[in-house]
């Protein structure tokens, strides 16, 4: 059994206060809930903020993102060991706005993913095609390279640790969510796809996230879908109530 489980990516929202504010409601209305596991993401600048709110509760804390060295002259960036330091148990990594705007590629989702299961960071890989190549019908190909490429050299004991969010480009922020149907053959191929490169039964344990448009209205059809065990929320999870709503909606 795959235990579901939500993350909040607040982007680049929330100033300290605010995400401060928001935490404290988020896990006052989850307080002895325990169906799914819950994380959240808040920007770098209030993660030590949100560890302080969260200490001693059951939701996770996670970065955006991170650098694969753990210290050095790599101006701008955080590692690992940082993100370990504010209180952080999770990280974002190949989010599509980091592919799209920072240049991101596989081969540095790579390096990125490596250095988090060294350092006992449970990763979030995003994977996700965009309009263009959906209208392609390219949408199993691209899928299938960046889980290939970003996953290279992994081990099945460490896969086993990896959540992966199938995000589609064209339903990130668009409120064009994909039908549960669409949701659950992408995520039915990519639990086969891990089945091979892994194993069958690594495949069956690794969870799949959907991400793009989630919102309280649609949980519920995305997880009653197999192959969906949870989802990484964007714009909803900015408020407590939907972000709340949508992780006990779909855990009924
Ligand atoms: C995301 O950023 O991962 C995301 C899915 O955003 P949204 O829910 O706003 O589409």
């Amino acid at each position: 059994m795959r235990k579901p489980i939500f993350g909040g990516n607040w982007k680049m929202h929330k100033a300290i206060r605010e995400a401060e504010t928001l935490a404290r409601e988020i896990r006052l209305k989850l307080e002895g809930w325990g169906k799914a596991e819950v994380v959240i993401f808040p920007p770098f600048t209030a993660l030590k903020t949100v560890s302080g709110v969260l200490s001693g509760s059951s939701i996770g804390l996670g970065a955006q993102n991170m650098f694969w060295e753990k210290e050095g002259a790599f101006t701008g960036e955080i590692s690992p060991l940082m993100l370990k330091d504010v209180g952080c148990s999770w990280v974002i990594l190949g989010h599509s706005e980091r592919r799209k705007y920072f240049g991101e590629t596989d081969e540095l989702v790579n390096r990125k993913l490596k250095a988090a299961l060294h350092f006992k960071l449970s990763p979030v890989v995003c994977v996700g095609e965009t309009l263009e190549e959906r209208k392609k019908g390219r949408e199993e190909e691209v899928v299938e390279g960046q889980i290939r490429e970003s996953l290279r050299g992994i081990s099945p004991q460490e896969a086993e640790k990896i959540v992966i969010a199938y995000e589609p480009v064209w339903a990130i922020g668009t409120g064009v969510v994909a039908t549960p149907e669409e949701a659950q053959r992408m995520h039915q191929f990519i639990r086969k796809l891990l089945g091979e490169i892994f194993s069958p039964s690594v495949g069956e344990k690794i969870r799949i996230q959907y991400g793009g448009s989630v919102k309280p209205e649609n949980i519920r059809g995305l997880m009653a879908q197999e192959d969906v065990d949870g989802a990484l929320v964007g714009g909803a999870s900015l408020e407590a109530n939907s972000f709340v709503e949508i992780v006990k909606g779909g855990c009924l």
